[in-house]
């Protein structure tokens, strides 16, 4: 067992002891958020038949080197419609957007160029370029190319590129199950009154839904008491998931039985503490291969390392090519209180200043208990282990918390 570890061996020893989960397929209007675990290839080409950009008529434009010219209407072809006849000299057909553009036709006068002609014939004003106002073959997608690559997750582009190639299902990884387990004897739930020296469990449901904000399927919350014989039994109900998620009991007080319990059955804990605030008590290890994360209690800490280890965790199961948040350079607009020697998760609220760059600052006091911090961030700033206050002006790494 390794134990204060820096933030990145942390995590990587997390992404290291995780396994990709199963695939499933599914129906194409319910992949929103899912995770591909095939690439998505065009099997013909986008569009597939040469049509046209416009209301008009398509045309040979070297029947419109005199202008006006008059031609003569040989078909109409709507959108839907396939053309039955070749455009030859001195003729054209009226044809709809996204209709097939005629065998013989070269380009579309757009109705707005045009008026009505005696006969079945229409005058044409003003000639189009060769080419123009027709949509080639195959100019958005070219058959057999790689249009989104396995690890993406489904966005509703994506959902539109994949009803346009015909993919009606689509392979994704199923969501990992994930058993939240809250511990502490302090704890009740939302909807109770408060005792002497409780409060509500808000972690179990905050955690449970940034399971869900990070792809996991988040079982119904579980609480344990601090007591051994009650946490082994809970323990039992939570291994129907994939992952484990305490929240508390991991720290080094006398009622923190999580981990003495997780090691009577057996668990191979991999590293205890990492070199970091807030959330230096942070466990991780393995029960019967499943992952077990031992989130600190204190509301902060439990957010923070979800989202700095589990979120990536989850990622890494769901086989996402992108398992960490994209970071910024940001000016720091305010110092920070610092010491060396471990990497601080700041709470911050950036945005944009007016010299185009992007500024931060924090949030304002960041006690471990201090909620109502991670409710008003909408970043969190990097402070790296060496560093020690961090003067206003700093620039600095900011990870943007979208939910
Ligand atoms: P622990 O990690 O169990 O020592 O808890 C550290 C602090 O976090 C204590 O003040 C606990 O009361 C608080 N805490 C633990 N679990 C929860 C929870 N599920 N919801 C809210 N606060 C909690
Ligand atoms: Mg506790």
């Amino acid at each position: 067992m390794k134990t204060f570890l820096a933030v990145d061996e942390a995590r990587a020893i997390i992404v290291e002891a995780v396994a990709p989960q199963p695939v499933e397929r599914s129906p194409l209007h319910q992949a929103l958020g899912r995770t591909l675990a095939e690439p998505v290839r065009s099997r013909d080409a986008i569009p597939p038949f040469d049509n046209s950009a416009m209301d008009g008529f398509a045309v040979r434009t070297a029947d419109l080197a005199a202008l006006p010219a008059r031609l003569s209407i040989i078909e109409e072809i709507p959108a839907g419609a396939a053309p039955t006849r070749r455009v030859e000299a001195g003729t054209c057909a009226r044809i709809m957007t996204g209709a097939p553009v005629p065998e013989g036709a070269d380009a579309v006068v757009p109705v707005e160029w045009t008026e009505p002609g005696p006969d079945g014939t229409v005058v044409i004003r003003q000639a189009p370029a060769p080419g123009q106002h027709v949509r080639l073959a195959g100019e958005d997608v070219r058959a057999g190319d790689e249009m989104i690559a396995a690890g993406t997750v489904v966005t509703p582009p994506a959902i539109g590129m994949m009803a346009t190639l015909g993919y009606a299902e689509v392979a994704v990884r199923v969501p990992p199950r994930v058993a939240v387990i809250a511990t502490g004897d302090e704890l009740v739930d939302v909807g109770a009154a408060l005792g002497p020296g409780q409060i509500r469990d808000s972690n179990a449901p905050a955690l449970a839904a940034q399971v869900r904000t990070a792809g996991g399927d988040p079982l119904p919350p579980l609480r344990a008491r601090d007591d051994a014989r009650h946490i082994r039994s809970v323990i039992e109900q939570a291994l129907a998931a994939d992952v484990l998620l305490f929240s508390g009991g991991v720290s080094v007080g006398d009622y923190d039985l999580v981990k003495q319990v997780l090691d009577d059955l057996g668990m191979e804990l991999l590293f205890w503490k990492v070199r970091q605030r807030p959330g230096k008590p942070l466990a991780f290890g393995r029960l019967g291969g499943k992952p077990v994360f031992g989130l600190p209690g204190n509301p902060v800490s439990s957010a923070v390392c979800f989202e700095q280890y589990v979120r990536p965790a989850l990622a890494t199961m769901l086989g996402r090519t992108e398992i960490l948040r994209p970071r910024h350079p940001a000016v720091l607009d305010a110092p920070l209180d610092k010491k060396a020697g471990l990497h601080h998760f700041i709470r911050g609220i950036a945005a944009f200043g007016e010299d185009g760059r992007l500024h931060v600052r924090h949030t304002g006091p960041q006690g471990s208990n201090l909620y109502s911090s991670v409710l008003q961030a909408n970043c969190i700033i990097h402070a790296p282990e060496p560093w020690e206050d961090p003067p206003a002006g700093t620039v600095v790494e900011i990870e943007w918390l979208t939910w």
